[in-house]
């Protein structure tokens, strides 16, 4: 068990001050600061004294070797040394333009920095100025060398104050230099940290091993030792994430205690008048979910599911089962996918299991007829129709369910999940229908619990039996007649089709990357004349997708060339071969996505991609892509390799991003954080004992309205 440190002595904290601190104070009030900088320090955020308390280094420069021009050593250690600019030179070099300052190392000797195509340095330096160097010196009669030194201004008597073991270094904005925000931060930490309020209660930071506020917000900007600063850091990543964690624990527990749904029943006759809908016997990951969504359907509160499956995995069939057994006990269900195609691919694979039943299916498209939507309604109206299937569009309007029971939503990669609460059903209805949102887009375990925290997570990682994996090439343009021969070979013999994805419609200045047409173009006149090739994309309407969606299932088109409309759940057993083109522009999970496209009958499939121009980051990424068949595996790798940001980038899902916490290096302290949050709601429901007060007052602001947490309590 890690030890908290012993409070270190804190030189900042009995200092006294004149005037009464507040921390709501304006910024320009603020010793070192004024209007002039006051402005700067508006531009990233920052009005009033609080906020600076909450501006976080970034990193910190290491001054534990600090060194005297005696002292420094051809060690290979890090060190850091004080000195005067004297003077410097800007000069090309084969290795590309060569700076060189010099500085007068308190007038014992000289240092010389060095730094390559870096010019941009020089806009600092001044004669006279003072700077510390941190590097690796070597000897070199008769000055001292490092080479790309890291740099740090100091303000003119910065060095009497003091300078801490690890100098905090912060985002900046044009004007503002570091040594200003050091500055204005050692003045005001010893006066207004004490103001600080402490939202955990005591025995929670001890029993929890976290520093209280004021100590976690001085040691957070100068911390005494590297451990102070571990453990600062672990503060507030504790804290942000146990927040959000308690705002989705209580939604939880809103949700189980206020709404109410149909229970519906399960007897062994209904599960083999179900299964008798399936041509084949369930995988074990499929009986597995299946058992997990009848359990939370029998209950009297809604279930609020997400089952993440790997692509082809069988989601499908999950979600029919759960239709039929909404059915078996009156209940109507509505399937909704985010696109027409694949709405309506459902529909066909529907009508076809229920051939010869008593189920009745209902349509709702975007593009439909007035007397057709009328009637469709009508079947819903009266209950004629038990299922509905239609696009995610239709959430927005609202439908006279007779008696809905169940809302599937299909491929929701978007994470919108929280659109829940928008599908309006119609009203006098007081039974909330049961839930089940599926994804292909596995996610990893943390950002689950964060983003779908309050869901309850079903895994469907096993592929139906007879499943080939697909085989990934990462290939040069070299390999494209050979690959096109292949791909010709297998049309022409085994009669096999196939998809080439392109990631752009027409070529354009602004990307160097292939075009729908380009490709179609080279493609028709060239390697693959012979065959029928088609072209989808997004742009093209509704009827003309479908139709060519038809030929394609029917045979009678080989190849299509296509955007990305085809990333999400069609299936097409026959395609068995896949190109992507300019791969450097798709995300892993895109890519992953459009890999499920293929060898999804009994032959494997075989996936080839070129890229145009890959940088090392896409380089890293697609080598994962092609050594990882599996979408789970492959979604932490990707989460690895881009962090989390862009997850949280979309906002689709409302949770603003964290300011402290880093899902990827963090993932322990979610853990930890979502067990404690549990077991404290658990058990002060509503957090209503006084002493949790400001927990629930802050988590509250934060996520009350993000979550529609409502009245707590
Ligand atoms: P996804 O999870 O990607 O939505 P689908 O539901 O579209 O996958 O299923 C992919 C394919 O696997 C479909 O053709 C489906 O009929 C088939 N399939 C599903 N479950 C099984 C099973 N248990 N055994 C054999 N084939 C199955
Ligand atoms: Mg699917």
């Amino acid at each position: 068990m890690p030890m908290l440190p012993s409070p270190l002595p804190n030189r900042y904290n009995n200092r006294m001050s004149s005037a009464a601190p507040d921390l709501r104070s304006p910024i320009q009030f603020l010793k070192g600061v004024g209007t002039q900088r006051a402005e700067m320090l508006h531009r990233i955020g920052l009005h009033r004294a609080q906020d600076l308390l909450f501006y976080f280094p970034r990193d910190y420069q290491d001054m534990t070797e600090r060194r005297t021009f005696d002292q420094l050593e051809e060690s290979g250690k890090v060190q850091t040394i004080v000195g005067t600019i004297e003077e410097w030179t800007k000069k090309s070099t084969a290795r590309g333009e060569m700076l060189t300052l010099i500085v007068d190392c308190g007038g014992k000797g000289y240092l010389k920095g060095l730094w390559f195509k870096m010019p941009f340095i020089m806009r600092e330096f001044a004669k006279g100025r003072r700077v510390m160097l941190s590097g690796k010196p070597k000897f070199d009669y008769p000055f001292w060398i490092m080479m790309h030194p890291q740099i740090t201004y100091l303000a003119d008597n910065e060095e009497e104050e003091g300078i801490e073991p690890y100098l905090p270094i912060y985002p900046l904005t044009e004007g503002l230099k570091q040594f200003h925000l050091r500055r204005i931060l050692r003045n005001m930490l010893p006066d207004y940290t004490p103001l600080l309020e402490e939202v955990f209660p005591e025995t929670f930071l001890t029993g929890h091993k976290l520093l209280p506020i004021d100590e976690a917000v001085r040691n957070i900007h100068f911390p005494q030792s590297h451990e102070a600063r571990i453990w600062a850091r672990r503060r507030f990543v504790y804290q942000e994430l146990f927040i959000l964690q308690l705002g989705l624990a209580i939604r939880r527990q809103q949700h189980q205690t206020h709404l109410k749904a149909l229970p519906i029943k399960f007897d062994r006759h209904i599960d083999s008048r179900i299964r008798q809908r399936f041509p084949f016997d369930l995988t074990k990951a499929q009986e597995k979910v299946i058992k997990e969504i009848v359990t939370d359907m029998s209950q009297p509160v809604p279930m609020n599911r997400l089952l993440q499956g790997d692509v082809g995995s069988g989601k499908t069939c999950v979600a029919v089962y759960a239709m039929l057994l909404a059915a078996a006990s009156g209940c109507q269900s509505v399937f909704m996918a985010p696109t027409e195609v694949l709405a309506r691919q459902h529909l066909r694979t529907l009508s076809r299991m229920m051939e010869k039943s008593q189920i009745r299916i209902a349509q709702l498209f975007g593009g439909q007829k007035p007397s057709e939507r009328a009637m469709h309604l009508h079947d819903i109206k009266t209950g004629a129709a038990q299922i509905v299937v239609g696009t995610q569009a239709i959430i927005h309007s609202e439908i006279p369910f007779q008696k809905l029971g169940l809302v599937i939503i299909d491929e929701q990669h978007k994470f919108g999940v929280r659109q829940r609460a928008a599908l309006k059903v119609s009203s006098g209805i007081t039974f909330e229908p049961h839930y089940l949102v599926m994804t292909a887009t596995p996610i990893p375990r943390s950002v689950t619990m964060t983003m779908f925290g309050d869901l309850e997570v079903s895994v469907m990682n096993e592929l139906p039996p007879g499943r080939q994996p697909v085989k990934t090439y990462i290939a040069d343009a070299e390999r494209r007649t050979a690959w096109w021969d292949f791909v010709a070979r297998k049309i022409r013999e085994e009669h096999w089709q196939g998809y080439v994805v392109v990631p752009l419609i027409e070529d354009t200045e602004e990307f160097d990357a292939k075009s729908l047409q380009t490709t179609y173009d080279q493609l028709s006149s060239g390697p693959l004349k012979e065959f029928r090739l088609a072209m989808m994309h997004g742009r093209m309407s509704t009827e003309e997708k479908e139709r060519i969606m038809f030929e394609f299932r029917t045979g009678e088109i080989d190849l299509l060339i296509a955007t990305t409309v085809i990333e999400v759940g069609v299936d097409v057993p026959n395609a068995n071969l896949l190109t992507v083109e300019s791969a450097e522009r798709f995300g892993l999970s895109q890519l992953h996505q459009l890999r499920g496209r293929i060898g999804r009958g009994k032959h494997p499939g075989y996936c080839t991609v070129f890229c145009n121009t890959a940088t090392a980051e896409s380089q890293k990424r697609l080598k994962a892509f092609e050594k990882t068949p599996d979408g789970f595996k492959l979604a932490e790798k990707d989460f690895e390799i881009r962090g989390a940001g862009d997850l949280f980038g979309t906002q689709q899902h409302g949770i603003p991003p964290f300011r402290a916490a880093d899902l990827v290096r963090d993932r322990d302290v979610l853990m930890e954080a979502r067990a404690d949050a549990a077991e404290l709601v658990h058990s002060d429901p509503g957090l209503a004992l006084p002493e949790h007060a400001k927990l629930r007052k802050q988590m509250l602001n934060r996520y009350g309205a993000v979550l529609n947490l409502g009245d707590v309590g």
